[in-house]
């Protein structure tokens, strides 16, 4: 094998590895196997696929809307309207709740893979 091969068998190797590095990477940040857990009062209410566009209306007191691989509460009854407010959330573990109406949205991973960034 000449020294120059090698050298390029080396790079060759190292753009593989970075091309691995980056399919990893975006795997990672895929929002399918995501879902969203509407829980009323601590009772599971409903549980949607992140990845497909929905709006749930709870129990008439909120409206939860899943969108474009975001979730966030649109309209609710409550006084202080903190969860209207919130940012869309999006990603396991985020939570948007809805106190003085008992509800909270939640962020959930599905499937075994836990791990995430
Ligand atoms: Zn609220």
């Amino acid at each position: 094998m000449s020294k120059l091969f090698k050298r390029d068998l080396a790079l060759i190797v190292a753009i593989i590895l970075a091309a691995l590095a980056l399919w990893g990477a975006s795997a990672l940040f895929k929002k399918e196997g995501e879902s969203v857990e509407v829980r009323l009062r601590g009772e599971l209410y409903a549980v949607l696929p992140l990845n497909k566009n929905a709006e749930l209306d709870v129990e008439g007191l909120c409206t939860v809307v899943v969108e474009d691989g975001e979730t966030y509460v649109k309209s609710s009854t409550c006084r202080n309207k903190l969860c209207e407010n919130h940012r869309p959330i999006s990603r396991a573990g985020e939570t948007v709740a809805c106190l003085p109406n008992g509800v909270t949205v939640t962020v959930k991973k599905e499937g075994g893979a836990d791990f995430y960034v």
